[in-house]
Formats: C-alpha cells, sequence, structure tokens
C-alpha cells in the first residue's frame, strides 16, 4: 500500500491551475514513478543525473524530465538529449556547458537560474546582482541553444512561517521585476512538500514535491 496514486490527486486537487506540478522522484523506484505516471502524472524531477538518465531510458517517453540538483558541468553532457528543463544553474560557466551540449542535439535547453534566498550559509544559487548580471549579459545573448525561462529558489529548511514568507517573497519580488525586461521569464520554481503552499501564496507557479507524493525518502539524496 503505496498510496501514490492517492497523494498525487490530493495534492493536485489543491493547486491552482497555473500551478505546475514536479513529482520529485529522487531516490524512489522506477515502479514508484510508473505508479504515478500510471496516475497522469508527466513532470518528474531528479537531482542526480545518472539516476535521471536511467529512469528516462525505463519509463514512457512522454515525461518531462526536470534536473533540480546541483549541476556538475561536465555530467550535463548525458542528459542533454532529453531534459525539458534545468532547475539548477548556479553559474554562467555551466549556462555555456548546457549550451554547448544542447547544440550537439540541435536543441534548446529550458532553464531556471537558481536564485539565493536561504539565509543559511549552506545552500547553492546566485545573489539577485549576479542574476540581473547575467540577464544583462552581451556574452549570454551568443548562447543559441539555451532558454532561460524563469528563476528557482529553495527557503531555509524551517518552521519559521515568518522567515519562509520573507525568503519566497523576495524572490518573487525579484522576479516580477525582471520579468518586465526579461518576457522570456515566465516560470517561478519555489516550494517544497513543506511550504508549496506558502510559496504559491507568494506567486510561484512551479512547485516541486517528493515527499508528499512518494513518502519519505530512505536515504538523504
Ligand atoms: C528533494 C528536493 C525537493 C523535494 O523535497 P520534498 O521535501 O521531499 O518535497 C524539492 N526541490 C529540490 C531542489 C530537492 O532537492
Amino acid at each position: 500500500m503505496t498510496g501514490i496514486k492517492d497523494n498525487l490527486q490530493k495534492i493536485k486537487s489543491s493547486l491552482p491551475k497555473h500551478v505546475t506540478l514536479v513529482a520529485v522522484s529522487k531516490t524512489k523506484p522506477v515502479s514508484d514513478l510508473q505508479e504515478a505516471y500510471d496516475a497522469g502524472q508527466r513532470v518528474f524531477g531528479e537531482n542526480k543525473i545518472q539516476e535521471m538518465v536511467a529512469k528516462y531510458d525505463a519509463l514512457p517517453k512522454d515525461i518531462q524530465w526536470h534536473m533540480i540538483g546541483h549541476l556538475q558541468s561536465n555530467k550535463v553532457k548525458y542528459m542533454a538529449h532529453f531534459v525539458d528543463l534545468i532547475h539548477g544553474v548556479d553559474s554562467f560557466k555551466t549556462l555555456k556547458e548546457i549550451d554547448k551540449q544542447a547544440k550537439k542535439h540541435g536543441r534548446v535547453i529550458n532553464c531556471l537560474l537558481q536564485a539565493r534566498i536561504a539565509k543559511e550559509e549552506t545552500k547553492f544559487g546566485l545573489p539577485f546582482e549576479e542574476i540581473e548580471e547575467i540577464l544583462a549579459s552581451d556574452k549570454l545573448k551568443e548562447l543559441k541553444n539555451i532558454k532561460i525561462v524563469g528563476l528557482m529558489g529553495m527557503a531555509t529548511f524551517t518552521d519559521n512561517q515568518e522567515q519562509l514568507q520573507d525568503e519566497f517573497s523576495s524572490l518573487s519580488n525579484f522576479f516580477s521585476k525582471n520579468q518586465k525586461n526579461y518576457p522570456d521569464l515566465q516560470t517561478l520554481s519555489m516550494g517544497m512538500s513543506g511550504d508549496y503552499q506558502l510559496a504559491i501564496e507568494n506567486g510561484s507557479n512551479m512547485v516541486r514535491i517528493g515527499s508528499s507524493i512518494f513518502g519519505v525518502r530512505n536515504y538523504i539524496a
């Protein structure tokens, strides 16, 4: 009794229409993903490239695969032929590598720049100023095989609603402000199992939900 289907239906029915649900399936077996697929889910998020490739090979080809983890540039090549959206881009160097690999496959790969919103030191991501620098840079225009379609953020792992509210609203405000100059910015990826309602209240239109769908993970990912 896994309850994946029930969990999915419950979450889906609670999401506003404009919010995309990324089912975060990292560490979970292919059979769990198949169950979610059979229940209608088509967007899956993984945080390790090799694991995502193995699941891509094993599952139906109409799944949209999102890479949500921290990226190692040297592994981008393994997913460049199929990845649908890369959430965690946090350097120009990585953008360049994604562009290079996408070009080999004649594709344009959609990317989100990861913003640093958590106050804790350990989180990845770019400060807002650096995101603006990248968006404004001439060298970005040379990268024809990537498209920056939005921003992603991870809040601090905390129950403190006020702090979460602060972190989400700061990214949401920054996103709205930049949308005026960069109309390609359409996706704001923020919110996980513990905090997605608050993220949506603060303007998120893409949530990454793992444990509330698939149950707790058995090992650290
Ligand atoms: C694991 C992970 C999630 C999902 O976390 P849950 O708390 O299980 O919903 C979302 N985003 C990223 C970047 C993750 O690594």
